[in-house]
């Protein structure tokens, strides 16, 4: 949700002229030197950084301070540099707090309800600057101006900063620069209605709204013309997907998925994320009807305990998810299925645990998003007392990893011999010469090709593979 919101911002800014700099500091995995350093010895050196915030976890939070605090140094060198913060940080009042007490070089601040907003709130930023700079400029004898214009600039009085508790309704239209011209994220709906007790989605993204079948349509039927070849369909839960059309009827996300499956020059359907409670029967049967969604499923299971699922407040039972599993492997006998798995929720037994990796075994995931639990303030699951010790969940958060790795290596090497239908997505940024893309199975796939076929089905052998991977030889 976070990469497609980056694509609007990075689309609407493109669209007012703003250039973007994909090998300015800093990007994702830049350090923070790095970020500091950016335009020394000709490195690029961006006028503007966004960083846009994930909250879900403690150590985002950590390394978003942190990048912060390194700003100040362009800041100083720089007086002119603009420093916007958005994304689920900004929704938490505690965060917004303390940006705005302690780091007076953030320029703008924008929550997660208003990024349409974004390229006004830019303008006027740059706005306040003349209006403060004229008026220091009329106060001040020309040569302390001078100084005075290189002292780092606190933004304090020229700060653009609204961020909105929840949002009327969904903005439509807003542009996003992709990142692949064969792929596209597609928003279907925004929010959740589910307070997972562990989870501070439903403070940051606000209350679900689910956005009209004939706009979703019509985007997809647009990505195609300009070439998209698969659509990732994103929610936070797009199970609870409850679209009304213009004719007053409601559609559900199965419902959703007949119609796109019509779109003439789609190929694949892809979706994320889907709350097992909420997978019905006809979505199950829609992936062995629909010849174009993928058969690959993530249905997060977070424990394989009925006891933490229910303090969880996942509302449903490990017997119950092992019921849906089944269910799609009868209708899909080779679907592939990811999950997330959270080790060391407050009051997780050894026995609890125990039955995590038992699910793991039985399920058999192709690959698995695991986390330690870190408690995030203002969810319930926060204030419970049982909180688990660190070194305890380090060490079944280890036990974890190893189990899902065996697997996804064993399942990876039942895929060698086989021929697949690739999707490809382009050059290996780190091996000349190799390409890389996906299987409908969401398997990524390594082999030897023109760059040409970017953007192409092509079928593939397999010739070996790893835990996370698979390499094939094109034919
Ligand atoms: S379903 Fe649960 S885990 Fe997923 S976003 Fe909603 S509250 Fe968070």
């Amino acid at each position: 949700m976070n990469e497609h919101d980056s694509e609007v911002i990075s689309g609407m800014l493109s669209q007012r002229g703003y250039m973007e700099m994909p090998e300015a500091a800093p990007q994702a995995h830049a350090g923070a030197d790095r970020i500091a350093d950016a335009g020394a010895d000709g490195m690029a050196d961006p006028d503007i950084m966004i960083i846009n915030t994930c909250s879900i976890r403690d150590n985002a939070d950590q390394r978003f301070f942190g990048t912060l605090g390194q700003l100040k140094k362009i800041k100083a060198r720089k007086p002119d540099f603009v420093v916007c913060v958005c994304g689920c940080m900004m929704q938490q009042e505690h965060i917004t707090t303390r940006i705005r007490r302690s780091y007076p070089w953030v320029d703008v601040i924008f929550g997660t309800h208003n990024i349409h907003e974004f390229p006004d709130m830019l303008e006027e930023l740059y706005e306040n600057r003349a209006k403060a700079d004229n008026a220091k400029a009329a106060a001040t004898q020309a040569d302390s101006y001078a100084r005075a214009k290189h002292e780092i600039r606190s933004s304090k009085d020229t700060r653009v900063d609204r961020v909105y508790d929840d949002a009327d309704e969904i903005v439509e239209g807003l542009p996003a620069k992709r990142l692949y011209r064969h792929k596209s994220f597609v928003n279907i709906m925004f929010g959740c209605n589910n307070f997972c007790s562990y989870c501070i989605v439903p403070y940051t993204r606000g209350r679900e709204k689910s956005r009209c079948p004939e706009d979703i349509i019509s985007e997809v039927r647009n990505l195609v013309a300009d070439g998209v070849k698969e659509v990732t369909l994103l929610g936070q839960n797009v199970n609870s997907y409850r679209g009304v059309d213009r004719e007053d009827r409601q559609w559900d996300f199965t419902d959703l998925i007949y119609a796109l499956n019509d779109i003439d020059g789609l190929e694949r359907i892809r979706f994320m994320t889907s709350h097992p409670k909420d997978l019905s029967d006809r979505l199950i049967e829609a992936f062995a009807k629909c010849e174009k969604l993928c058969n690959y499923i993530h249905l997060p299971v977070q424990a394989g305990s009925s006891e933490v699922l229910k303090r969880m407040n996942r509302r449903y039972t490990r017997e119950k998810y092992l019921e849906l599993v089944r269910k799609l492997r009868e209708a899909v006998p080779d679907m592939a299925l990811s999950t997330d798995i959270r080790v060391g929720f407050p009051g997780e037994t050894e026995e609890d645990f125990a039955q995590t990796l038992e699910l793991a075994e039985e399920v058999r995931y192709d690959s698995a998003f695991t986390f330690l639990y870190s408690p995030r303030p203002g969810t319930p699951a926060a204030e419970y007392e049982d909180q688990i010790p660190e070194h305890v969940k380090h060490e079944r958060f280890n036990r974890l990893v190893e189990t899902m790795n065996r697997i996804s290596a064993e399942k990876n090497a039942a895929y060698v011999g086989r021929v697949c239908r690739v999707l490809v997505d382009g050059p290996d940024k780190k091996a000349s010469g190799m390409l890389n893309g996906r299987t409908e199975e969401f398997k990524l796939v390594d082999f030897e090709g023109p760059e040409e076929i970017t953007g192409q089905t092509v079928d593939v052998e397999i010739t070996e593979s790893n835990t996370f991977s698979l390499r094939g030889k094109l034919l």
